[in-house]
Order: C-alpha cells, then structure tokens, then sequence
C-alpha cells in the first residue's frame, strides 16, 4: 500500500488525494494492458482533480449518467467517452449524442428504439450490453450470469438486431459486458474466455466485422490486504494472447485504479467503553466515507499520536481506558481517555449504529486527539456517501501534486 506523507491540514476531517501516486499507477495499468483500450469508470471517483490526472494515461472515460457525460466533458475536453448504465432517459440519451460520446452501451431493445427515435438523423455507435448465462466466479457484487436489470439475455440481443434493421443510423459495433466486480486476474480472464465463447459466434453470425468488445470493470481490490493487488501484467499478457485479429478489445475499471489514492484523515473526539468494547469516537463519520458500510468491511487505518498526547510511557496500569472525570488534584492536567493494546471499534458521529468504520480491530494505543488515517479511500467512498445526514460539516480536500 502507498504511504502517505501528511500534508498540512487545516481542519478535519479531510480527505487527501495523491495525484502523482494516482498518475503512476494508472500508467503502469496502462502498459500492462498494451493493445487493449483502457477506460477510467469515472463513477469511481469523478472528482475533477483525479479526472485530469488520469486522463493522459488512459483511452477515455466511461460514465453511466447524463451527470457524469456532463462534467467528464467539462472536465477534459476533448476525452473520449463511453456512455453506460441501465435507465438512460430521452434527454440523456440526446445528450450523448450532442456531447460527442463515442459508443453508447444500449441495455435493453427499448433503449435502442428511443435511441433511434432521438437520433433525428444523426449515426449513432453501439455496443449492446449482454447479459450472459455464464459462471461468474468468486465475485463480490454480480451484475450478470443471472437475472439483473443490466444488459440483455440472448433473446433480447436477438431482438435488438431486427431494430437494428429497421434504424441503419444505429451502427452495431460490438459487445458490452460488465458481469461481476472483485474479481482477481484468473477469474477475470476465466470469466472473460466464457464471453468471448458466447459473444464471438454471435458476432460472425450478425456478420459484423471488425468488432469491439468492452470487457467491463471490476477488477477486485483487496481491503482486508491492501498489498494484494490487481495482477495487471498477467491479466494484459492474456488478454492479448486470447484477442483475434479485427477485434478491439477494450475495459473500464474504476476501483483498481482510483482506491490505492485517496485517505480519509480524521481526529479522535473520544475513547470510551460500553459492556465490555472499547469505542474511539471520530469526528466525521460514513456519511463521509460509507465504503465500510457498503462492502462490509473494515477500512484499514494507522493512528497518528498527536503531538503532546500521551506516550506509551503513560501506560495504564489496569486494562480500561483511563476516563476524565472524577476529582483532581489542582493544577494537574486532565486525564486524556486513552486504550491500550485491545479491539477497538472505529465509529463516526452520527447517530446510528451503522456508522462503523472497522469492528474491533486490535490496536496498541489509541488516545484521543489521535489523527486516525483511513486508506484505500480514493474510489467510492467521498462520492457515495450521504453527505448531508446529520448536516455535519463537510471535509475539506487537499490533492498531493502530480
Ligand atoms: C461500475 C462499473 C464499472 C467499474 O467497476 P469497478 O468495479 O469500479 O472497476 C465498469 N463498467 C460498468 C458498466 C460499471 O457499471
């Protein structure tokens, strides 16, 4: 996992975004997947910064809204866009086309028809997303080989041909398929070799030549061990070995690429204990960074002592935490509340129970006033997260330069 070297912080929480980290990395993604066409999944993290780094090292951006082509467009200028997701609207749909997007992945034969009706005499290039009945192994969230509302079935590939006919504006250029995320390398490529099984007949029967193939996103991130990554230099070497001529292949992922770069930095407001567990209460909360919650995870951190906190030296004697309160001696300071060597649950401000960050994980020291420093924060965490929930302030973001 990369190391953050903290920047100045005014306030917290804060997150912070290492753009020359981020930079790097999709580079090296980038020539690891040489002759395959790589696409950052802006619904990732679509925070402009992160966008403009990303963007010399990558084919285009995928977006899956008519927000997302939107400010992808403003953005950068000149990218090219890919435009995805099940429930496009007329006006999103008008607007792909206005806005320039390269292919449109159509997900269902009444998208396609709207698609033709809206065109009003414009081409328009497609991708038809397929859902196919394939074994989808050791995912974390599927999106296909069963019944999702993404993509079609073979029936309804086969129906989108005849509207096809009917619209020759509509220029078929290949296949879109996303079925699964958190797959590591053999599975991706075990998954995709099934595609390619299913998808390829099915191309030379509609008689298309040369043809293109998104292989979706997805590609697993591993919170639980941060230094298992991705094997993108495997995954490359493969998906150049399976790929026939006259055929473009192409992938969208998003997490891999953007969640090794971001940290949520916030303060310990308070240790406690209740029945027997030991509480460290943060400033913030999952209403900042709600990936924990979504993927039901515990989110790695380190703690950061804070300066004049007090020092291991200070040991407890006894296992609780020592608590302020009680009668003191004059002139001596408080007692900061402070846990030792024990399982601690992480939680933020708000009120609710499900506002966890990490369950009881084992931790040496912590105190409050402590910075805690929570990585793997830079793909859907800022960007899913309910914001507004307790009408806390919001964090202030600090980008490291390219
Ligand atoms: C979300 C999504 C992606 C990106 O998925 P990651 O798991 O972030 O890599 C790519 N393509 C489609 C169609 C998606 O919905």
């Amino acid at each position: 996992m990369p190391d953050l070297v903290l920047p100045e912080l005014g306030s917290l929480p804060a997150y912070v975004y290492d753009l020359g980290g981020l930079t790097a990395h999709t580079a090296r993604i980038r020539s690891a997947v040489k002759g395959t066409e790589l696409l950052y999944a802006a619904k990732a993290n679509p925070d402009p910064n992160l966008l403009r780094a990303i963007a010399p090292h990558v084919d285009g951006f995928e977006v899956a809204s008519g927000g997302e082509l939107a400010h992808v467009r403003e953005t950068v200028p000149g990218a090219r866009i890919f435009f995805g997701g099940p429930g496009k609207t007329d006006a999103e749909l008008a607007a792909a086309l206005d806005l320039g997007v390269e292919r449109v992945h159509v997900e269902s034969p009444h998208e396609l028809r709207r698609l033709a009706a809206v065109a009003g005499g414009r081409f328009a290039d497609v991708l038809l997303r397929a859902n196919l009945d394939v074994p989808v192994p050791g995912a974390s969230l599927t999106m296909g080989g069963e019944a999702t509302p993404f993509g079609m079935d073979p029936a309804g590939l086969s129906e989108c041909l005849s509207v096809l006919h009917e619209a020759p504006w509509l220029r078929l250029r290949g296949v879109h398929v996303h079925l699964a995320s958190g797959l590591a390398a053999p599975e991706m490529l075990a998954l995709t070799e099934s595609v390619l099984a299913w998808v390829r007949p099915w191309l030379r029967a509609c008689a298309l030549r040369p043809v293109e193939l998104n292989l979706g996103g997805g590609m697993a991130v591993n919170y639980a061990d941060p230094a298992d990554r991705f094997d993108w230099v495997t995954y490359g070497e493969a998906l150049a070995a399976l790929r026939e001529p006259e055929e473009t292949f192409r992938v969208e992922p998003g997490r891999a690429v953007a969640a090794y770069y971001g940290w949520y930095v916030t303060r310990v407001l308070d240790v406690k204990v209740s029945h027997g567990e030991t509480f460290a209460v943060l400033t913030g909360g999952t209403h900042h960074l709600r990936t924990p919650v979504t993927k039901g995870h515990d989110q790695p951190f380190s703690i950061v002592p804070a300066p004049g906190g007090p020092s291991p030296a200070d040991r407890a004697p006894s296992p609780v935490p020592v608590l302020s309160g009680g009668p003191r001696l004059p002139g001596l300071p408080a007692p900061v509340p402070v846990a030792y060597d024990r399982p601690v649950t992480l939680v933020g401000q708000l009120c609710t129970p499900k506002d966890v960050f990490a369950r009881r994980v084992r931790v040496e020291r912590i105190a409050v006033d402590d910075l805690v420093v929570f990585s793997m924060a830079g793909a859907y965490a800022w960007n899913i997260s309910h914001h507004d929930f307790l009408m806390h302030p919001k964090p202030e973001f600090h980008y490291l330069p390219a």
